[in-house]
């Protein structure tokens, strides 16, 4: 999907746009405990387009001084973004650090639509005037706060995406990312299955060119692996924002049924990891934790062990996901790698009988009765799978509400102790019975 980023200096009002425009997902149907949050970056429709959109102002780099941010900010903006999204405040005018920024912007050749907030009414129109001369054609004044005139300015944003048209393979070939923090060793994981396995096509670039993909067969299986890391651009803007900056990373997953998140065994797992970890399992991937370097790390016959414990601890929500201990640099345990990802991949897409299904929620009613509220228990009357990528059941029941967390956890387990769902998440709707 384009992404569109919203730039401008502090307290121009970007958050207020932003939660206005991505109609403020705080209230995240499947909030899943563990998972930190920026919310930085969210999905956002308009006309029936989507996109991604991204809150730069939200990104720190560093300490630097403030102008100093604001331009790498704007930087990013221009390097990740197919429209940007110029914020001004229309009631301080024109300053200094809007034009610092409008000079930035308008070197890049990328489309800007200038936004011009808090023009709360329609008398505060003529403040609007002032920044034309900031010399982007398309001007818009908008509040934030009251919701006026964002959907012009939308409509505008819009007409300037990009058509996007990412590769398409075949129904059965498995596509798969690599993602994690700097340094993990994506790049050289990427590099270690190439290097070992039979490469059909190489180089396909997606017209957004935020991403690589190499067609590649093993054992009758084709593959594609969408790199992301390989692109990376080696500048200091770069550098200092890819610590927060999982933009590509989410491109690429969206495309990918099976996401390989790779973390340092050498330096054990860092909180970046599970914010990272949690964007994989919002997407609904199938997902398998490899962890990296394993060869440099010291080791007896229980380090394994110790280390999946401890994967398990501070990823709970990834409970599904198998751990894999591999070393990119010595290809070390590499072998393992593939099979894991087909069988996430054909977990992923696994479809259960009805008959079997049903017969296993209500044993597993028997054996835990369903929870009670105010004297009402709840009740499922049928279940049935509704989907593949991931496998989505949906319980036919009484009432919703009733149907909590922890019993919904359980119901979760006692399908997966019954069919072969490793590595894919699986999701249980509760709908009511009419
Ligand atoms: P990326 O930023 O995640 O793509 O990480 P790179 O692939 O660029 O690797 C970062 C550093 O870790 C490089 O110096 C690699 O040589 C090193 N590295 C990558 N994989 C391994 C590994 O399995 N073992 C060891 N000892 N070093 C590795």
């Amino acid at each position: 999907k384009p992404v569109v980023a919203i730039v401008g200096r502090p307290n121009v009002g970007k958050s207020t746009i932003f939660n206005r425009i991505t109609g403020e997902r705080l209230a995240i149907v499947e909030d899943t405990p563990g998972v930190t949050r920026d919310r930085l970056y969210s999905r956002a429709e308009w006309l029936n387009r989507e996109f991604h959109l991204i809150d730069t102002g939200g990104i720190e780099i560093g300490d630097e001084p403030l102008l100093t941010q604001i331009r790498e900010q704007a930087q990013m903006a221009i390097d990740e973004a197919d429209v940007i999204f110029f914020l001004t405040n229309g009631r301080d005018g024109v300053t200094g650090a809007d034009e610092e920024v409008a000079s930035i912007l308008r070197r890049s050749k990328k489309p800007v639509v200038l936004g011009v907030n808090k023009i709360d009414s329609y008398e505060m129109q003529e403040k609007v005037y002032e920044f034309y001369s900031l010399g982007f054609g398309s001007v818009f004044g908008v509040s934030g706060e009251h919701g006026l005139g964002l959907g012009d300015l939308l409509d505008e944003v819009v007409s300037l995406l990009p058509d996007e048209r990412e590769p398409e393979y075949e129904e059965d070939t498995i596509r798969m990312s690599v993602i994690g923090r700097p340094n993990v060793g994506k790049s050289s994981l990427v590099n270690a299955v190439l290097g070992e396995e039979r490469v059909i096509v190489s180089d396909i670039a997606g017209t957004t060119r935020d991403a690589v993909d190499t067609v590649f067969e093993k054992e009758g299986q084709e593959y594609v692996l969408i790199d992301t890391a390989g692109m990376r651009k080696r500048g200091k803007v770069y550098e200092a924002t890819e610590k927060y900056s999982v933009l590509r990373a989410l491109r690429a997953l969206e495309r990918s049924d099976v996401v390989l998140v790779v973390i340092n065994g050498e330096e054990g797992i860092r909180e970046q990891d599970k914010r990272i970890a949690g964007y994989a399992h919002d997407a609904g991937r199938a997902i398998l934790i490899v962890v990296n370097k394993w060869d440099a790390v010291e080791k007896d016959d229980k380090t394994m062990s110790q280390f999946t414990e401890k994967v398990r601890e501070e990823f709970q929500f990834l409970s599904y996901a198998p751990v894999l201990f591999l070393s990119a640099k010595t290809k070390q345990r590499l072998q393992h790698l593939l099979p894991a990802v087909k069988e996430a991949a054909d977990n992923h897409n696994l479809r259960v009988p009805t008959n079997v299904l049903n017969d296993v929620i209500m044993d597993a009613v028997i054996m835990n009765p369903t929870p009670t509220e105010n004297n009402k228990r709840l009740r499922i009357n049928y279940a049935t799978q509704v989907a593949v990528a991931p496998p989505t059941i949906v319980l036919f029941v009484n009432e919703p509400e009733l149907m909590h967390f922890s019993y919904r956890r359980y119901l979760e387990n006692k399908l997966r102790e019954a069919f072969h769902f490793e590595g894919t998440p699986i999701k249980i709707i509760a709908r009511k019975k009419n």
